[in-house]
């Protein structure tokens, strides 16, 4: 094979995954390149100006703990941080913030730059290189370079195919301004890769200037941004408000008047869309009740009059739109930068995929992001994280790396899609984590900054501010443990326990509900000295306390059954007793742990311990 030039490993895309793929790859030591359209779009927003959310929020906390980007990132262009779920507890607290656009492309850009061992070229890759084994070895240009690699990720998001839509106009592209990606498409149904097509929408841009802001609701910033990264200390960018406003029986007449005309509604789609984001289109049909749909008008950076309308995204007739958002209180004069549309794109089926986000057809070959049938940037850019890795594990010749369900997010998505597969977009919530008191936002460097020392991702800089802070929070629990009171000198204090003689810990009266911090520090006045992070950490260990230890043990269970091996030429005919439903599901799906097995729809309890115990029998004959 003649290339170019050849690289440990090449990614194909500079959005959200690609971007940290490429970089993962390059922190664990492979000599990287990252092969993207243009070199001004990496790093691109392509719908809401935002990144976080509940669940979303988590997974971005836990790209940072493994020395990722997206994190710092955003801490050096959020215009309005807020801590979504203040009021609820701190498991499903989810860190928000809405993005300059520019900011953020430019700090991901100089992100990139800085990197050693990662060169960034501009090229549309349209084939893979596949060698007479079929692994993949390298890419090949539109322009005819060719780029050998130990691995390949491809992360080109709603490219693969993609068909933008405006009422009954549709053009080719990727996103607006961009071509799509045909040949690429090609190749993997070549492969034989089991892919279908989803379809996502984004609202119209609005021109900020012609906006009635003073005739609206405004939404300010928190006063303190709390930052995503563990490394800021301080969220230096300006903080801005964001209007409010919703929609109205007027608007929902002229979008119902004109639903044949929608490329959502008229038929001219097939794929599925994201069921939580759903156009405005969907929202007046699903929810004909409703007689109005709140609207955030979000300015996309501090020196753009553009304003992305949250909540409207649709793919009816340009003027249609016109004619909707001027029903629209504060818009009736509002001029439209560029018109919503929808788009439809091929990805692949997930279950295509090993835990490590490598196709099971194709070796050599790992897919991150939008192509994998998710939606959003946080999803895409964890993907990434693991895809990157574990590309670079490939070509160094050492074994994957997967993350369970019980350590992080990254690790329920993963599994989630490569075991189930989607039939929507798939995006992350709290709720699909059964193990959320343990997996929660304030705490991902705890779960994970260690695994990402031990496999070469994180450098320095975090490592020494990590384990500074680890001493400090294991200092301050011992204390909190160890350090008691009687219940006498407790009620001195006005705190109010059973007088059962027991003394009570610094944890046991911060878990109490009428006891707050402040007051704790009178009796307690070391309480004063912690790092505020480090205090925080105390105070949910004491809140959860009880909870933790219960699902200590019902992750030590979990991990018991990720820990049985199923070989991968497990002959499933052979396994007496053994439905024919749950035969087949297994075969098809061929799961590599007892875990993931467990987790396939119609897979049933008496199943897995007909196969653990069949496994374990052979695995005691043989030895
Ligand atoms: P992208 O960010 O799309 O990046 C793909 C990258 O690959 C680009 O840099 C592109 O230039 C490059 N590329 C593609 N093909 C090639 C090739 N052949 N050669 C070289 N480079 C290539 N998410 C939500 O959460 N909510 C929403 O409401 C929502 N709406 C959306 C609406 C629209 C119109 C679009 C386009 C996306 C929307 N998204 C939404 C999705 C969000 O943008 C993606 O989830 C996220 O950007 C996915 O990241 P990614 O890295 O997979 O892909």
């Amino acid at each position: 094979m003649k290339t170019d030039l050849t690289y440990d490993v090449v990614v194909i895309g500079g959005g959200h995954a690609g971007c940290e793929a490429a970089d993962a790859a390059a922190r664990a030591g492979a000599q990287t390149l990252l092969a993207t359209h243009k070199h001004a779009t990496i790093g691109e927003m392509s719908c809401n100006p935002a990144i976080g959310g509940l669940g979303k929020g988590h997974l971005v906390r836990e790209i940072d703990a493994l020395d990722g980007l997206m994190g710092r990132v955003i801490d050096q262009a959020g215009i309005q941080f807020r801590l979504l779920n203040r009021s609820k507890g701190p498991a499903v607290r989810g860190p928000r913030a809405q993005a300059d656009r520019a900011l953020y492309r430019a700090a991901m850009q100089a992100a990139l730059a800085a990197r050693e061992n990662l060169d960034i070229v501009e090229a549309a890759i349209e084939d893979l290189i596949v060698d007479a084994e079929g692994c993949v070895v390298g890419v090949e240009a539109a322009d005819g370079r060719r780029f050998g690699a130990g691995a390949v990720v491809l992360t080109t998001g709603t490219f693969l195919k993609g068909v933008i839509h405006i009422g009954d106009e549709r053009t080719p592209a990727g996103r607006v301004g961009d071509a799509p990606a045909i040949g690429l498409s090609d190749r993997l149904y070549g492969l034989g890769l089991r892919m279908g097509r989803l379809k996502t929408g984004t609202p119209a841009r609005l021109d900020g200037r012609t906006i009635d802001w003073d005739a609206l609701e405004m939404q300010p910033a928190d006063a303190e941004p709390v930052p995503f990264s563990f490394l800021t200390d301080r969220v230096e960018v300006p903080q801005i408000s964001c209007g409010i406003t919703c929609t109205n029986e007027a608007t929902h007449r002229v979008i119902a008047d004109n639903l044949g005309a929608s490329a959502v509604y008229g038929g001219s789609i097939a794929g599925r869309g994201p069921r939580y984001c759903p156009s405005i289109e969907d929202k007046v049909v699903r929810f004909a009740d409703r007689s109005a749909h709140q609207v955030f008008l979000e300015p996309e950076g501090l020196d753009d009059p553009t304003v992305y309308p949250n909540g409207i995204s649709t793919s009816l007739p340009r003027a249609v739109q016109q004619a909707f958002i001027a029903t629209i209180k504060g818009l009736e004069r509002a001029e439209i930068i560029r018109h919503g549309y929808a788009i439809e794109y091929d990805y692949v089926d997930p279950r295509e995929l090993t835990p490590a986000l490598e196709v099971k057809r194709a070796p050599g070959l790992f897919l991150a992001g939008q192509i994998n049938g998710t939606t959003g940037y946080e999803e895409a850019g964890a993907q990434g994280l693991v895809a990157g890795l574990n590309a670079a594990r490939r070509a160094g010749g050492v074994d994957a790396v997967i993350f369970d369900r019980s350590e992080a997010y990254i690790g329920v998505m993963v599994d989630d899609l490569v075991t189930r597969g989607v039939t929507e977009p798939y995006r992350m919530f709290t709720s699909r984590a059964e193990y959320r008191l343990t997996l929660r936002a304030d705490n991902a460097d705890r779960r994970l900054t260690q695994r990402g020392i031990d496999l070469g991702l994180v450098g320095p800089e975090r490592a020494s501010r990590f384990h500074v802070k680890r001493a400090a929070v294991e200092a301050a629990l011992r204390w909190a443990r160890e350090t008691a009171i009687t219940p006498n000198d407790a009620r001195a204090h006005g705190v109010r326990v059973n007088q059962d003689g027991r003394r009570r810990s610094v944890l046991d009266l911060m878990a109490l509900p009428a006891v707050d911090g402040v007051d704790l520090e009178t009796i307690f006045p070391a309480l004063a000295d912690l790092r505020p992070d480090v205090r925080e950490q105390i105070e949910i260990e004491a809140l959860y306390a009880g909870y933790l230890d219960r699902q200590e043990a019902d992750i030590l269970a979990f991990r018991r059954d990720e820990a049985l091996n199923l070989p991968g030429d497990l002959d499933y005919g052979a396994i007496p007793g053994l439905s024919a439903e749950s035969r087949q599901k297994l075969a098809d799906s061929r799961p590599q742990t007892l875990g993931q097995a467990s987790r396939l729809e119609g897979v049933t309890p008496a199943a897995l311990a007909l196969v653990a115990g069949f496994v374990r029998r052979a695995g005691r004959a043989a030895s």
